[in-house]
């Protein structure tokens, strides 16, 4: 991460089922449920696979590699959060398009992202008593 203070963020609260996905960043790795029967990656977390209803689930780290399907930019400091402008994105992971992820795009200017771009993970560490949390946002891969 850059040298810059960290926003204030509202945090999930972990569990046995989110606590992959949250904390995985400590070790720089994006990660998600996946069906061991299909393959499929699972996100949010469910306890059964929708495609073929597999209760074989493992936790499995992907290449952290996306794509910017869309974005907006917040203009406005609506509560304590990153310092405006800064851009709101939705990701499609390249291993899924269909999993997509709500997200920050970071270290870019709103008038460098395009729609269609590859990205990358970054994580954004938040210390917590109950256990850090590692925010996955997302760069430009170039
Ligand atoms: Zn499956």
């Amino acid at each position: 991460m850059p040298d810059i203070e960290v926003p204030f963020r509202i945090l999930p609260r972990l569990n046995d089922r989110n606590r992959a996905f949250w904390t995985g960043g400590a070790e720089g790795e994006l990660r998600f449920w996946r069906c061991q029967d299909c393959g499929f990656y699972i996100h949010p977390p469910q306890p059964l696979c929708p495609i073929d209803y597999s209760k074989n689930l493992a936790v499995e780290a992907v290449s952290g590699r996306a794509t910017l399907t869309t974005y907006t930019v917040n203009y406005q400091n609506w509560m304590p959060g990153p310092e405006p402008p800064y851009i709101v994105a939705i990701v499609e992971i390249v291993e899924q398009p269909s999993l997509r992820l709500t997200t920050n795009l970071v270290n870019c200017v709103p008038d460098d992202a395009r729609i269609g771009m590859p990205v990358r993970v970054v994580f954004e560490h938040h210390p917590d008593p109950e256990g850090d949390i590692y925010l996955p946002l997302f760069e430009p891969e170039n």
